[in-house]
């Protein structure tokens, strides 16, 4: 069979499955704002079902084969722009006909625009290509980098304009497609993807997929491996590598309950299963929200369950972000901020409210530092950003996440949390499966919410927290009851008194961050190896704590521990905590030669995202 003839079989097998699912949601499909990190022209024409039918070569570390796309060309264009980036174009058939295509010359940051010529009635666009060795983002493991060491390991990272690089797509948060997918993998392996997931490993290497949802690109995710599965109530369940399936369906007990929890605040969960893969170490985020299946970083297996409240985080990205999303990374804070306002009030839920104020504490914290790294008339300290001809990944600070959230909190404690909360399960019912600027938001509020009460508006002021910078004076700062007797246990400590050790034994992940950032900077060196004789930090398996210990032996040149974080660096792909640990290197001379060697070591453990990162810190570029 020859790829024409197939490409058409496959044409006829979607078409009736995808006409039925998406017909009514297809309006909601484009936004009507313009997205300025798309090539595409999806504003114009829509691009309504994806049946992607691809093949996983690990010895080239390329994907090839075939994308096609139902469209409906609406306003009768005369060409088809997709997003694309270091692609490889074969060729490109419209409604089976081999079409002549043009790619356009690369534009900074965005890729290349495909241009295809089609006619009013053109329905299916079928795109053959093959991955380019700057695919950022796939990242491809040896054995060696994964956690077991015995087989290669692919995952994909599509947030945020990423999904063009092995998808030839409309790759904008407006644009929301359904889709279905075959996947050829090496036999032994299992592949998974954002959709309907298998369990077990087949004969065939041989997935199939299914999406029947409307996500837009950013959420498209494929991971392949050797991965086991272990359930963990009906609905959810956890894969992993099989030498770490075990300790993360311990870690991961929970996660039924959380699914629950976050239902009864706000609404029905709407995606069927909801599973988490463990990813090999070099994963650069902590999570990413990819519907059905969250992708997440082994640094959260701590084996106390300890971190697990990151994937409260992804779970409520299925509500804030998956189901309503931002139109444009402009927007990015009505998926992050939302999403860690509604992860705090599931944890709240499970863990108590004197713990939650720990994290509350913390997010006013990491907002000082953000305004203070950005500067604090910045506007990137703005909640709605200005992101034209820049890299939208520059959108991704602490801002959207943190002052996001707290401007949420400011507002449920403005009108109270019964109010609050109805509106927002209503937002989340009105808006489902559709996307939202700031401006609609906010018009939305006024109209559900603040309904013109000016004593109100006056209390939140909006304008200092979406389009003004830095931290508004009204921002929330809540001091937790527990930090209390962590503040008392440093001022001892540095007194030089008794260490208290039996306080300390419950303590949670936040009161030792809180206990360690909190310390002079920097420590003598008697002094750190006091603590670390007492608290054991250098050896610590959680990686909170390990990163913030980490940094304060490099300010205190604590070389006990340079060992310990050698180790660290070299297993952990973790941006968040990459960063701090090269950028406290970087401040001496010593300091500069040893991030140097590490990063010369460590560079290709980490993902081509995270090495930008660390680029950036070491190289100035
Ligand atoms: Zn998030």
């Amino acid at each position: 069979m020859n790829k024409i003839a197939r490409s058409i079989i496959v044409i006829c097998l979607f078409f009736s499955a995808c006409r039925n699912g998406n017909e009514t949601k297809s309006d909601s499909s484009v936004a009507d704002v313009k997205d300025f990190h798309t090539l595409s022209n999806a504003d114009s024409i829509i691009l309504k079902h994806l049946e992607l039918d691809i093949k996983v070569d690990f010895d080239r570390k390329q994907i090839s084969g075939n994308a096609t796309w139902l469209i409906d060309n609406k306003h009768e264009l005369k060409t088809l722009k997709l997003d694309t980036y270091d692609m490889e174009i074969d060729s490109v058939l419209v409604d089976g006909k081999l079409a002549a295509f043009k790619l356009d010359s690369t534009v900074k940051y965005l890729g290349s625009a495909l241009e295809i010529p089609i006619g009013p009635d053109s329905r299916y666009i079928t795109v053959y290509y093959k991955t380019g060795k700057d695919a950022i983002a796939l990242q491809w493991l040896d054995p060696q980098q994964t956690h077991d060491k015995k087989h290669s390991f692919l995952y994909t990272q599509s947030e945020s304009i990423y999904a063009r690089s092995w998808i030839p797509c409309a790759d904008g948060p407006g644009i929301r497609f359904t889709y279905r997918a075959r996947v050829e993998v090496p036999k032994g392996l299992m592949a998974l993807m954002s959709a309907r997931n298998p369990q077990y490993v087949n004969d065939s290497g041989i997935y199939h997929f299914g999406m029947e949802i409307p996500v837009p690109a950013y959420l498209m995710a494929l991971a392949v491996g050797d991965i086991n599965f272990s359930k963990i109530d009906d609905r959810t369940g956890v894969y992993a590598e099989p030498g770490m399936i075990e300790k993360a369906r311990y870690e991961f007990e929970d996660v039924g309950k959380m699914v629950s929890t976050a239902e009864k605040l706000y609404g029905p969960y709407r995606w069927g299963r909801y599973d988490v893969l463990v990813l090999p170490p070099g994963f650069p985020i902590g999570g990413m929200e990819n519907p059905r299946l969250t992708f997440c970083t082994p640094t959260i297996i701590a084996g106390d369950r300890s971190l697990v409240n990151l994937v409260a985080h992804e779970l409520a990205h299925s509500w804030s972000g998956n189901l309503v999303t931002n139109a444009t990374w402009n927007d990015f804070w009505l998926n992050e901020g939302f999403t860690n306002y509604f992860e705090r009030r599931i944890t709240e839920a499970m863990m108590g409210e004197t713990f939650i104020e720990m994290s509350w504490a913390q997010s006013y914290e990491d907002l000082q530092i953000a305004v203070n790294e950005l500067g604090k008339d910045n506007k990137d300290t703005w909640l709605k950003l200005d992101l034209k001809g820049r890299d939208p990944d520059d959108g991704l600070t602490d801002i959207a996440y943190e002052k996001g959230s707290l401007f949420l909190k400011l507002i449920e404690q403005t009108v109270g949390r019964e109010r609050m909360d109805s509106f927002l399960r209503k937002y989340f019912d009105e808006h489902a499966f559709k996307t939202i600027t700031t401006e609609e938001f906010l018009a939305y509020m006024d109209k559900n919410l603040i309904k013109g009460d000016t004593a109100v508006q006056n209390k939140i002021n909006i304008k200092a927290w979406v389009y003004g910078p830095g931290i508004p004076q009204n921002c929330p700062h809540i001091f937790p009851q527990r930090f209390v007797v962590v503040d008392s246990a440093i001022k001892s400590f540095i007194a030089g008194k008794p260490v208290d050790k039996q306080t300390a034994s419950a303590w949670s992940t936040y009161e030792w961050v809180h206990f360690l950032r909190n310390m002079p900077k920097p420590l003598s060196a008697a002094q750190m190896k006091r603590l670390d004789d007492n608290y054991k930090f250098t050896k610590t398996g959680n990686s909170e704590i390990a990163d913030v210990w980490f940094v304060m032996s490099i300010a205190s040149d604590y070389k006990a521990a340079f060992a310990a974080m050698d180790k660290f660096l070299s297993s952990v792909g973790r941006r968040k905590f990459l960063e701090p640990l090269y950028t406290e290197m970087m401040k001496t001379t010593n300091g500069k030669k040893m991030a140097e060697e590490l990063y010369l070591k460590y560079k290709m453990n980490y993902h081509p995202l995270a090495q930008a990162s660390i680029d950036k810190i070491i190289l100035g570029k």
